[in-house]
């Protein structure tokens, strides 16, 4: 167990278990994509290690950019997703797949989508290392999903709990205890 802050995790999801989860998504889109260039889109903060992970999996050549987006206070999502990095090249008629941490709520992903609106992409498919069904709110479709997990607030491998656990190389769930459920 470790201590983040005020609160406790327990481990949750090893380090072997997440590049077991890796190697499988990079097959399946490198088998789909076929010789396609993809542009991979990172989604930050939380998106650097399963990036970095998983474009040194790719076998194939591929493009690698992020944007920068935040939304999440303390362990709550919310719905002002403000964007902190937007995209610095043009993606005209390239296959584009966004690398998402986790997609929890949705918010951010429904950002994801105004932000591509707008640029002439051949396609736009979304992968996800950590996918929430419990509380995922909206109808986009997620094209690339590592594990669903449960609807509880989790750190390490790139995500954060107030800045602290990033640095993990696996991941931890909050320990609730009965004062702390309106957290998860
Ligand atoms: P959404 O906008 O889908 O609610 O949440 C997406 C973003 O919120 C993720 O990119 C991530 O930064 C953050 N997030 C969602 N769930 C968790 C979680 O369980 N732990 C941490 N550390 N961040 C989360």
């Amino acid at each position: 167990m470790i201590k983040l802050h005020d609160l406790y995790f327990k481990p949750f999801i090893s380090e072997q278990e997440i590049a077991a989860v890796v190697d499988r998504m990079v097959h399946e889109i490198a088998t789909e994509l076929g010789d396609e260039i993809p542009v991979f889109v990172g989604i930050l903060n939380g998106s650097f290690m399963f990036v970095s992970d998983f474009v040194k999996k790719y076998p194939k050549p591929c493009e690698v950019t992020f944007i920068k987006l935040a939304s999440y206070e303390g362990v709550k999502s919310t719905e002002d997703i403000q964007r902190l990095i937007g995209l610095t090249q043009d993606l005209s008629n390239r296959t584009v797949v966004v690398l998402e941490d986790i997609i929890d709520s949705g918010n951010t992903l429904e950002e994801v989508h105004r932000i591509f609106k707008n640029e002439r992409v051949k396609q736009l498919l979304i992968a996800t290392l950590f996918y929430k069904p419990e509380s995922y709110k909206k109808d986009f479709k997620l094209h690339y999903v590592g594990l669903e997990i449960p609807n509880k607030f989790i750190v390490g491998y790139g995500l954060d709990y107030d800045g602290l656990g990033r640095d993990l190389p696996e991941i931890y769930q909050l320990k609730t205890t009965q004062h702390m459920t309106n957290l998860v």
